[in-house]
């Protein structure tokens, strides 16, 4: 992690991180490693997924990587089973995995890039939520962290079907988080800002002028780093956070507070 303090202590937990393979899902599955949790790295690429998990193993870590693809529930149903087999319980778990859609006038907009993004960023969470929940219900216990984006909080243009997705997430993560708060789970989400990871990096290459506008919404006036999201993640995941149930947590260098 970029900031030396606060250090979290997760040692003895198991956390499990959707999308973990690259960018802000494998930024927190390190840090949640580094805290002393065992992690489960989830993701969608085989050799991707192995390397994440071979990094994590190379440093002294407690780490298994799972080939899953968020948008089919009995995969992600899968995906807690072997967290609960090779470590026995599953406390923290960051719904991580999602990807873009193709900018497109409201009015062109392809089926295809709804259904597809809508399939990963919304259907992805719910069921990787649901499946975690199963599991946090009978040891009455956890806490989950959905990502969800600025794009759960605001509109931009040429930008629908992305953004309603992560609206979704956020109404997912408000609705089970009043249902389970009394269960002794807590259930939150995060909304980034615009940070550099390989999603964006592409976007900055595709589609330089549209990103430069929405870099100058960023008011700290640079991109956020992945370590940054990590950051927030082990905080809502920790006691630290033990009263905050339900948030929509921006972390995005001011981008929503205009
Ligand atoms: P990234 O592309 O670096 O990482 C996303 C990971 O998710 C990849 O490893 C990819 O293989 C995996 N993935 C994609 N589809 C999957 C599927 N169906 N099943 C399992 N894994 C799948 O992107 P990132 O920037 O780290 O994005 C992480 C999350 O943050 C995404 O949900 C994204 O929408 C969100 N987000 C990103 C930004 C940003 O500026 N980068 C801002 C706000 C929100």
């Amino acid at each position: 992690m970029s900031t030396k303090n606060p250090r979290y202590d997760f040692s003895g937990q198991v956390a499990l991180v959707t999308g973990a393979a690259s960018g802000m899902g494998l930024a927190a599955a390190r840090a949640f490693a580094e805290a002393g949790a065992a992690v489960v790295l989830a993701d969608l690429h085989h050799d991707a997924v192995d390397r994440a998990t071979q990094s994590l193993i190379d440093a002294g870590h407690q780490a298994l990587g799972v080939v899953c693809d968020v948008t089919d529930e009995a995969q992600a149903a899968a995906m807690v089973d072997r967290t609960v087999e090779a470590f026995g319980r599953l406390d923290t778990a960051f719904n991580n995995a999602g990807i873009q859609a193709p900018p497109a006038d409201a009015a062109d907009e392809a089926a295809e890039d709804f259904d597809r993004v809508t399939a990963v960023n919304l259907r992805g969470v719910w069921a990787a939520q649901k499946h975690e929940l199963r599991q946090m219900r009978a040891q009455g216990s956890g806490a989950i962290v959905n990502n969800s984006s600025l794009g759960g909080l605001v509109g931009l243009p040429e930008r629908a079907a992305y953004h309603a997705s992560k609206h979704g997430v956020i109404g997912l993560t408000k609705s089970a988080a009043v249902e389970y708060a009394p269960r002794g789970i807590r259930i939150n989400a995060i909304c980034p800002g615009v940070i550099e990871t390989p999603m964006v990096a592409e976007m900055l290459e595709g589609q330089a002028e549209a990103m430069a506008g929405i870099m100058q919404q960023q008011p700290i006036g640079r991109l956020g780093k992945a370590d940054e999201i990590a950051a927030a993640v082990m905080w809502l995941c920790s006691p630290a956070a033990s009263f905050v149930i339900g948030v929509a947590l921006p972390v995005d260098g001011g981008f929503t507070t205009h």
